[in-house]
């Protein structure tokens, strides 16, 4: 595993992808927004993950053409990441859903747009809209959010395109066994959102042993184990201390025990919603 914070990973189309990054939920339109987007990518940071319904793509755009722009970094060294939110699923609208990111980013495609979540009777539709805008050429990769492996599975009966990533919950309480090896097994790569399970894992006496072993924090211990696990990852956070801490992976490895004593705080508990259940 190449070991720096822009080491990347190849999806199964050749596009390389950050196997690190920074997420953007919750954090809303203005200054504290930009400045963490900013800074993430003056640190070295070279993925973002935005979407429609967090409300922040102007910002993250802003964000984006200063550091371009301050720092001297080009376009493709970025990685830039949306989602269609469920409202816009459907052939023409997640077309349309698309181009609108894509105008309020400022930018004039994106590395990885995604189906946020499975609404069922529309992603079939959605994900055919994503294989055209692939196909032209419009978007490098594209891929999916909170699908289960029935979900995978149907999308994948009628794709002519096969999804490059599976983006979902995962966490040392959520290790998504099953979806994480239909994904493997497919050559779909595993992306975690909510990495630190929203920051309710700081108090786990076993990471925090982990953490004094390798003289880290629990929030690095949980984001390598991510990486040693070949999952790609984008902890949240707009503090820049904690941008900067989120980042210092690359110099320590955790053992085969203690990846076992992580894997095994699995407990099958969610923080988000349940993707056969969503009812928004
Ligand atoms: P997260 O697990 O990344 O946790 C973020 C919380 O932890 C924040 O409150 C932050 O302040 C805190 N934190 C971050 N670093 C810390 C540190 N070093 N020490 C102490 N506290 C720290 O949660 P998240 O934001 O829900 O998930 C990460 C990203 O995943 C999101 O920003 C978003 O981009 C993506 N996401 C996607 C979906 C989806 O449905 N596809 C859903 C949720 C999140």
């Amino acid at each position: 595993m190449n070991n720096n914070l822009q080491s990347t990973t190849s999806l199964y189309n050749g596009v390389k992808m950050p196997r690190f990054g920074l997420g953007v939920f919750k954090v809303e339109e203005g200054p504290e927004l930009v400045h963490a987007v900013k800074f993430a990518i003056k640190h070295g940071y070279r993925s973002i993950d935005t979407a429609a319904i967090y409300g922040n793509e102007e910002g993250v755009g802003q964000a984006i053409q200063e550091a371009m722009t301050e720092y001297g970094i080009k376009r493709d060294e970025l990685f830039i990441t949306s989602k269609v939110w469920n409202s816009d699923l459907g052939y023409e609208s997640t077309i349309a859903a698309y181009e609108t990111s894509l105008g309020k980013l400022g930018l004039d495609y994106l590395d990885l747009y995604l189906i946020h979540w499975p609404v069922e009777g529309k992603y079939k539709d959605a994900w055919r809209a994503l294989e055209t805008l692939y196909k032209e050429g419009k978007v490098k990769a594209i891929g999916v959010s909170n699908f289960q492996v029935h979900h995978l599975e149907d999308v994948m009966k009628d794709a002519e395109i096969k999804p490059m990533v599976n983006q979902v919950e995962y966490h040392p309480r959520l290790t998504q066994q099953e979806v994480k090896t239909f994904c493997d097994n497919n050559g779909i790569q595993f992306e975690a959102w909510s990495p630190l399970m929203q920051g309710q894992l700081f108090d786990n006496t076993v990471l925090q042993e982990l953490a004094n072993k390798y003289n880290k924090t629990v929030a690095q211990v949980i984001l390598r184990w991510d990486l040693q696990n070949g999952v790609i990852t984008i902890p949240k956070s707009t503090k820049e201390q904690r941008i900067i801490e989120n980042s210092n992976l690359f110099d320590f490895e955790l053992t085969k025990d203690d990846m076992i004593q992580i894997n095994n705080l699995n407990q099958n508990h969610r923080v988000g919603p349940d993707p056969d259940n969503i009812d928004f």
